[in-house]
């Protein structure tokens, strides 16, 4: 039985990821959450009994703590809090936070020596060299969570001496493939949040909608991996059945197929080696019957190619376009800029950024606050 912690419990990520917990019966140590959703929160506590909940909004974290005092749970609040939660006493971190936010937790879950389960890819774009680095230095694992990087996970295993592989990234494209810029111009938030195949929070279905998703996931997989980024071929497939797949010198393609279910790559991630009995459902070909690959429209979908650029360019350029789309997304989402003007803005922003290539965490949070500065100078 595995102790885990898991933070950003109360978004789509955290939620399937108690989902596994409750199936295979694991021990939640600590949750942590930003505070937006506190009934859901309280009830995750009531059923996981945690030592600890941590709330980043400290407003929340005395709601809560009035809310559960007929229990022995500790509530604490703030960034700290969360970062406690980070290095509770536990098996494994599953870090689902959203957004940069998600860096300091993972770096201390790192110098906690926590193996850690990460759905937080923000944490790889923006400081991959370090948290890479610091995760060798301590012995730290760390497993992928997004689906694709844990289908190329998979697709590794059983191959321990093939070191030059390509990468084959598949993309469902978002609800926008196909469209034109002009016929994206009037595009709402609404239109944006609907998915075709994937239930996600906010931030990572309009990054699906921009294709700005795929390419975090570049710079995810270019660190998670070592691999250059001449190596990653996106394709977009349309019916997210193949979650990716990895090209072997010998020309052999090995890929992960399965329901697009995010219990699969979660569970995974918690139990590797092992795999048991999941809550996803089991994939039916013939029910699928086609299975489509297509090239992406990197003209109309700017976020793709500017993030390849950032991560061939290296240092904190990855940072800056992270900070300028999370920055872009919270405008377009309270209806402040248009959808085609996110890629626009972290295409300006990261091009006229000057690199710096040795950087240290505090530079990463600099060059965040750098890019969403300019967002808001460019609108
Ligand atoms: P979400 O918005 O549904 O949930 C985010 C969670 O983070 C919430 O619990 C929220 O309370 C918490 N949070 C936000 N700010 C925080 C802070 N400062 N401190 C502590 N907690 C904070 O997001 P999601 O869709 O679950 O995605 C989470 C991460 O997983 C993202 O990085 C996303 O890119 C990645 N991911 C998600 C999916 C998916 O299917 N949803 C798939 C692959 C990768
Ligand atoms: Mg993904």
């Amino acid at each position: 039985m595995k102790t885990i912690s898991v933070l950003g419990s109360t978004g789509s990520i955290g939620v399937q990821t108690l989902d596994v917990a409750r199936k295979q019966g694991f021990k939640i140590s600590a949750l942590a959450a930003g505070g937006r959703n506190l009934k859901l929160l309280e009830k995750q506590a009531r059923e996981f009994s945690p030592k600890t909940v941590a709330v980043f909004d400290d407003e929340a974290a005395k709601n809560l703590k009035i809310a559960l005092a007929d229990t022995n749970i500790k509530v604490v609040g703030g960034k700290e809090a969360v970062i406690a939660a980070a290095e509770s006493n536990c098996d494994i971190v599953l870090n689902a936070i959203v957004g940069i936010a998600g860096l300091a937790p993972t770096m201390a879950a790192i110098n906690a020596k926590r193996d850690i389960a990460l759905a937080n890819k923000e944490t790889l774009v923006t400081g991959g060299h370090l948290v890479m680095a610091a995760a060798n230095e301590k012995g730290v694992k760390i497993f992928p969570v997004d689906s694709e990087h844990s289908a190329i996970f998979q697709s590794l295993q059983g191959n321990p001496n093939s070191n030059k592989y390509k990468i084959i990234l598949t993309a469902s494209g978002g609800p926008f493939f196909g469209k034109t810029r002009n016929e994206l111009e009037k595009i709402t938030p609404a239109d944006a949040l609907k998915h075709p195949n994937w239930d996600m929070g906010q931030k990572i279905t309009i990054d699906s909608a921009t294709l700005m998703n795929k390419g975090l996931e570049v710079i995810e997989a270019v660190h998670l991996f070592g691999v250059s980024p001449e190596k990653i071929e996106v394709v977009v497939h349309r019916q997210s059945i193949l979650h990716s797949a990895v090209e072997f010198e010998d020309g052999a393609v090995v890929g992960q197929l399965g329901t697009p279910d995010m219990a699969i790559p979660i569970q995974y991630a918690l139990t590797y080696p092992n795999r048991y009995d999941s809550p996803a459902g089991k994939l039916s070909l013939t029910d699928i019957g086609t299975l489509t690959f297509e090239k992406p429209d990197t003209q109309t979908f700017k976020c793709l190619p500017t993030c390849i650029n950032a991560i061939k360019k290296g240092g904190l350029c990855p940072a800056v376009a992270n900070g300028a789309n999370e920055k872009a997304v919270e405008l377009f989402l309270k209806g402040k800029i248009s959808f085609l003007q996110i890629g626009d803005l972290v295409e300006e922003v990261t091009n006229n950024f000057k690199n710096l290539e040795n950087y240290s965490l505090e530079d990463v949070f600099s060059a965040d606050k750098y890019a969403r500065e300019e967002v808001l100078r460019l609108i």
